[in-house]
């Protein structure tokens, strides 16, 4: 092992302890402009999916419901304007 391999390897543990110190949201949010929020029925919660099963709040798909539950994105965008959209919502 040379001493400039050693080197590379030292940088990069010290980048991955520099990443793992970042404090951040773990799901993306996207915006909705208010005049777009106010007139149109957008369906961005997961009571407009056809994966939604409304018995135990769940997804057919096994995902994660919390973040996009009517409530929750309602809430969510009230204080930031921003809603967590699903990538696998599906809409009959
Ligand atoms: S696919 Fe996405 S929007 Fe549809 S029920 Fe599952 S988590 Fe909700």
């Amino acid at each position: 092992m040379s001493y400039v391999y050693d080197l590379s390897m030292q940088s990069r543990a010290e980048k991955r302890t520099k990443a793992s110190k970042r404090i951040g949201s773990s799901i993306r949010k996207d915006a909705i402009h208010p005049a777009d929020y106010n007139r149109y029925k957008l369906p961005y919660a997961c009571e407009d999916c056809s994966h939604f099963k409304s018995e135990n709040e769940s997804c057919t798909l096994g995902m994660p419901t919390e973040q996009h539950l009517r409530r929750n994105q309602k809430r969510s965008y009230e204080l930031s304007g921003k809603v967590a959209l699903c990538r696998l919502q599906e809409i009959d």
